[in-house]
């Protein structure tokens, strides 16, 4: 029988502030069953689109990332944000509510041509995965994906990455 994953997840209200409900998807991960579960949906989907190399933003988008690397045995790449990876990177910026922020890709850790997945917990205004995509475009991968375990339907994240494929396992 299909797991209801919406189990899994505690939704928050007023965290990290007044009026925002956040999702923690730190149940979900504590079990067992519905880690392997919500795993092994993202690796079939990976291994639909022939996913050469996995991408994820810190930190959160590591947790989704790497289990799913692991299974298909390809490599894993983690986007950062300043001051992190030790050696020479691409940058990108993204819009934050209050200013921006910049997330950072090692410069080889993507060969041109290679079929990337990006991952990342949770899809909301677009603004951390479409950064995340560019470093991956820069050093001439291919996007030819990208999973979620929840999206934000409000925020129209799906809409940012109008052209790319968009897997989500919970629509909130
Ligand atoms: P976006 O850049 O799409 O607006 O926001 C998505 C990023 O913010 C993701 O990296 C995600 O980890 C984090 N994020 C924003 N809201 C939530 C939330 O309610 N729950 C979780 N788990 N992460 C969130």
């Amino acid at each position: 029988m299909a797991i209801d994953f919406t189990k899994y997840i505690a939704s928050v209200p007023d965290y990290p502030e007044k009026g925002v409900v956040f999702r923690d998807i730190s149940p979900l991960m504590a079990d067992g069953e519905a880690f392997h579960a919500a795993t092994d949906q993202i690796v079939q989907y990976a291994k639909d689109k022939g996913v050469e190399m996995i991408v994820g933003p810190e930190a959160r988008g590591f947790i989704v990332g790497c289990p799913v690397a692991y299974e298909l045995g390809v490599g894993f790449a983690p986007a950062r944000k300043e001051g992190k990876l030790p050696r020479a990177t691409v940058k990108a910026s993204y819009d934050l509510e209050y200013g921006t922020s910049s997330l950072y890709l090692h410069k080889d850790a993507i060969k041109p041509g290679q079929r990337v997945l990006v991952t990342d917990d949770l899809l909301a205004t677009g603004g951390t995965i479409g950064a995340t995509i560019k470093l991956v475009e820069d050093l001439g991968g291919v996007v030819v994906g990208t999973a979620f375990l929840i999206e934000l339907d409000a925020l129209h994240g799906r809409d940012k990455l109008k052209g790319y494929d968009v897997f989500s396992l919970m629509n909130y």
